[in-house]
């Protein structure tokens, strides 16, 4: 018999699946070991053992085993480290943070660790603590995402001639090729976005803005709108389907100014 070796890591919780009468399956995005699933035995009924920790975004502190890094973990113990409280009475805030969560997680291979990942969700929950996210802190989070896992769009330059972008002109964003192609050597088809270089100047300046001043920068509608179906459009094709989190986000912001 293979003996089991117990770690211990923090972790923000991705999601929890219910399983069978008494477990729960849970998602945590750690520091050490990346996305790891685990069963919580008795979950559901040892608050006990388990008081509330299994909320979506909570920080914990875990201790699991597994036999090999492609098992499934048992779930030995967890504790509360940040709860998030002024994010949960908030509904937009903790819609936000949802949304930030969905996406760590259909980012992130299972088994490969990735710290500043981790960091990141750090950083935008603990923005979100403190105030509200604005439209451009949204995307830049998307923008941040988007580097540290490998995927992020090529904007500084025309991605057939290399042309740096210049004041003024107009881009096409090619998802497919994951980046911006300028006037002369685009053949925009039909779903292919139009951005302005204003767009994309933003979106580059946000990535690596300090977090302080990243939410207070102010997107005219025009650039939200065109950062949004980008950045949204993107996402939706790496992914190969539709982030569902983003239009809940979405719509109570729309509804509650
Ligand atoms: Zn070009």
């Amino acid at each position: 018999m293979s003996a089991r070796e117990s770690h211990k890591t923090a972790g923000f919780v991705l999601k929890s699946l219910s399983y069978g009468e008494s477990d729960l399956i849970v998602t945590f995005y750690s520091r050490e070991f990346g996305k790891i699933s685990g069963i919580a035995k008795g979950a559901k009924r040892s608050k006990k053992r388990f008081a509330n920790v299994f909320e979506p975004f909570s920080l914990t502190h875990i201790i699991f085993s597994r036999k090999n890094r492609d098992a499934l973990a048992f779930i030995e113990a967890c504790d509360i480290i940040d709860h998030y409280a002024a994010i949960r009475q908030d509904l937009e805030k903790t819609l936000t943070a949802s949304y930030f969560i969905d996406l760590a997680d259909h980012f992130s291979p299972e088994g490969k660790h990735n710290e500043n990942l981790f960091a990141l969700l750090a950083d935008f929950l603990a923005l979100l603590t403190k105030e509200t996210a604005s439209e451009a802190a949204i995307r830049f989070f998307e923008m941040r995402l988007l580097k540290i896992t490998g995927f992020e769009p090529a904007l500084a330059a025309c991605v057939r001639c290399k042309t740096p972008v210049t004041n003024g002109a107009s881009y096409t964003f090619l998802p497919k090729e994951g980046g911006i192609f300028c006037a002369a050597c685009a053949r925009p088809q039909r779903y292919d976005q139009s951005v302005s270089a204003g767009t994309v100047r933003t979106l580059l300046l946000g990535k690596d803005m300090d977090m302080e001043k990243m939410n207070r920068v102010c997107m005219p509608e025009g650039l939200a709108s065109e950062s949004r179906s980008m950045l949204c459009g993107f996402i939706t094709y790496v992914l190969g389907k539709e982030v569902k989190s983003l239009k809940v986000m979405e719509q109570v912001r729309r509804y509650c100014p």
